[in-house]
């Protein structure tokens, strides 16, 4: 098994008719960073800045977050990672942070609200990530993101702390990219708006499935009617895709979706060419798109979009799997 994992480790992940697909690793602490290796990540697609702040007794300071930051973008030289601003509350809470109790809480003051919020959180974070940004390829990256009002109220945040630190001399990346997280139905309804505004976007399936299907992504009881084979779901990712490629921007996936080998062909045939997943998925997902044409792949993704039901869905894949061995 382990030779298997060095074979495929260093191969590219390119299918045999050339089309080749960027698979990046999804992490949260510092450890993740050997197993993101381990398994030949070409970077890191999201770096889940909560685990910094769960993992201390108290909000931690700029220098703080710079370091950490530093570490991991020092453990991927040469290789993007993307930092996503913190994405708290829901089912996320910091035990030194008081959070109002809520009848909803994923409906509630979480992720970006919560930075849009707490502008000093957000600003420290910023100033942090921008400090770090000297040390490799940094993209900032925003969660929960419904339109352009937030984009753009993110933006003159940003632009006032690159200033502040310019002021202090200190040296960052002026050009860090700018991307956000479509998660939300309503960013799907305005992502041709949204795509104008951003370098890049990345679509978090698994925020996006519990949104679009009002269908709590923890609660056991609805576990059935979470899938991301609702033709909504699909249709919604299609439709960001075809935003992005039109606009002339990446787009990626990160949501847990992107792990199973013959979603990753489906998502390939939607347009997609950039998955960021738990690593330990990453070499079979390579297999998969190492053997499955992009064509093939296309004609997956035309067909499932054709289909109204999430059933037949299911069933018309897993007969493709089986297919494609
Ligand atoms: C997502 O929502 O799909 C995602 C990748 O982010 P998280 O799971 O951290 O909410
Ligand atoms: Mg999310």
């Amino acid at each position: 098994k382990q030779r298997a994992l060095e074979e495929i480790r260093d191969l590219p992940a390119c299918t045999p008719d050339g089309c080749t697909v960027s698979l990046l690793a999804n992490i949260g602490l510092l450890s993740d960073i050997k197993v993101a290796h381990l398994h030949g990540a070409e970077g890191v697609g999201l770096y889940r800045t909560e685990f910094p702040f769960m993992t201390r007794s108290s909000l931690p300071t700029r220098q703080v977050q710079a370091s950490v930051y530093r570490k991991v973008l020092e453990g991927f030289p040469d290789l993007p990672v993307h930092i996503r601003t913190l994405d708290i509350g829901g089912d996320k809470g910091l035990s030194y942070f008081p959070h109002p109790k809520e009848d909803n809480p994923f409906l509630g003051w979480r992720s970006m609200r919560l930075s849009l919020d707490r502008e000093d959180i957000l600003r420290e974070q910023l100033a942090a990530i921008l400090i770090a940004s000297a040390s490799g390829k940094c993209h900032l990256m925003f969660p929960m993101i419904s339109g352009v009002d937030e984009v753009r109220r993110i933006k003159a945040i940003l632009s006032q702390v690159k200033d502040e630190l310019t002021r202090e001399g200190r040296s960052f990346d002026p050009e860090i990219g700018f991307g956000v997280m479509v998660e939300l139905p309503a960013a799907i309804l305005v992502i041709d708006m949204l795509v104008k505004e951003v370098d890049y976007v990345s679509i978090g399936t698994n925020d996006l499935i519990q949104y679009t299907l009002a269908c709590d992504r923890n609660n056991p009881r609805v576990k059935k009617w979470y899938d991301p084979y609702h033709p909504a779901v699909l249709h919604s990712i299609k439709k960001v895709a075809d935003a992005a490629a039109g606009a002339g921007k990446p787009a990626s996936l990160c949501g847990e979706m992107a792990g199973e080998p013959i979603n990753a062909v489906l998502l390939m045939g939607l347009g997609l060419r950039c998955f960021s997943l738990s690593a330990p998925n990453i070499p079979r997902v390579k297999e998969a798109v190492r053997r499955v044409s992009l064509q093939k792949a296309r004609e997956i993704g035309d067909r499932v979009l054709a289909m109204e039901s999430a059933q037949s869905i299911r069933e018309y894949l897993e007969a493709a799997q089986r297919e494609l061995g």
